[in-house]
């Protein structure tokens, strides 16, 4: 079997780069080995104009976000099937210090942070003493149905092999890649946390976070915003059911849930939210993260023929789209990727380490 790609992963990067390979007319094969807590099955998909205490504006989210909106709505209608929910961020200001912070922005006209009218609207749901502004727009993307339908229509066009890749068993050349038997013109790893050990890739700089949530359900629970204090509480599609999360660990011994973010979480949930709940899951993944916060897109500078698309870290929703198009527009127009997100900055340090698999 030859195809024009090998995509080594299913999370949300190895989607996207798969769709737009579709889109392109491009051949493709994808292999995952189908882990239940990926970062992106664990994710709760937000989409938040807006990053940390100081309210900055996140990266590139001018050019990221709309075209990630077109590009899930695009896979909507392709799929028949709805995980875009268009929902502003209600922030609870956990002291008047970050009211004040807030505030100050608004002052500068920030685009994304607006103040709320009615301060006593959430009342009857939660406790908060220093009032609340708002992130508009915002999105979640319900990643995990995505992920699900984009891997049964791989399924109906044999496009997938749900099974673990074996890196020794990959043959490179200059201009194709070999593995057991299929040919293909090159492999692109979106293998999330196992490229920081993938020994063609391990030597970016990944710096991997842990992350926890918990699946809640509050059936009396207002679910057209999601809310924030201190942790997200993100409505699912199920009513009723909301995602909460998440922590950032960067020591951690496993990737599993942990009693410290449960007894945590549980406790500012029983100060916070009013209305009876209870929890029904705890989760935990890993998340692709690298040390200055950039993606790591583009082909390995010393092998071409070996492509990566990774280092999503925090917010894998809105970059994986742009920088997928960004990749496969590469590949078949030979157009520029961002300088910042080329994979190519790494030339010296990626010529220290041949890979495993090289013929
Ligand atoms: C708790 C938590 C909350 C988060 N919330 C958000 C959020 O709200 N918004 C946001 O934008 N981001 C969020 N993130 C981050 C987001 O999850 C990541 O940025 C994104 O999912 C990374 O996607 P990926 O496809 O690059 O990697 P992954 O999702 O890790 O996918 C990699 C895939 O490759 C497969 N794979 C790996 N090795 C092999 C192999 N050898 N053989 C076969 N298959 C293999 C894995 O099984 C997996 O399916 C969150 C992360 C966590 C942990």
């Amino acid at each position: 079997m030859h195809v024009d790609c090998l995509i080594i992963g299913q999370g949300i990067s190895g989607t996207l780069l798969s769709w737009f390979l579709h889109k392109e007319g491009k051949t493709f094969l994808v292999i995952d080995n189908n882990k239940v807590d990926s970062s992106s099955k664990v994710a709760a998909g937000i989409i938040n104009p807006i990053t940390g205490r100081r309210y900055v504006t996140t990266w590139m989210i001018d050019e990221v976000m709309p075209f990630a909106i077109d590009t899930y709505r695009s896979l909507e209608s392709y799929l028949q099937a709805s995980f875009v929910y268009e929902k502003s961020i209600i922030d609870f200001f956990p002291s008047p210090q970050m009211l004040n912070a807030f505030v100050d922005r608004i002052a500068e006209n920030d685009t994304y942070l607006h103040s709320y009218p009615n301060q006593n609207q959430f009342n009857q749901y939660f406790n908060y003493d220093f009032g609340c502004g708002e992130i508009r727009p915002s999105y979640s993307i319900h990643l995990p149905l995505l992920l699900e339908l984009w891997k049964q229509k791989l399924n109906e066009w044999n496009a997938i092999k749900e099974e673990e890749f074996l890196l020794d068993d990959l043959q490179i050349s200059d201009d194709h890649a070999s593995y057991h038997d299929i040919t293909a013109g090159k492999v692109i790893f979106c293998d999330g946390v196992d490229a920081a050990t993938n020994s063609w890739f391990r030597l970016l700089p990944f710096a991997p976070n842990k992350g926890e949530a918990m699946i809640i359900e509050a059936e009396e629970l207002y679910n057209g915003h999601i809310f924030k204090r201190g942790v997200m509480l993100v409505p699912l599609p199920t009513p009723g059911l909301f995602w909460v999360g998440s922590n950032y660990q960067w020591e951690f011994a496993d990737d599993k849930p942990s009693e410290h973010f449960y007894k945590q979480t549980s406790n500012l949930l029983q100060n916070w939210i009013k209305v009876p709940f209870k929890i029904v899951d705890h989760k935990a993944a890993i998340r692709p993260a690298t040390v200055e916060r950039r993606p790591f897109v583009g082909f390995h500078p010393h092998f071409p023929v070996i492509g990566i698309l990774n280092g999503m870290g925090t917010k894998g929703t809105s970059l994986a789209p742009f920088f997928a198009h960004q990749l496969i527009q590469h590949l078949v127009y030979d157009l520029p990727i961002a300088d910042e997100a080329n994979v190519h900055r790494f030339t010296r340090i990626l010529s220290r380490e041949t890979g495993k698999g090289s013929s």
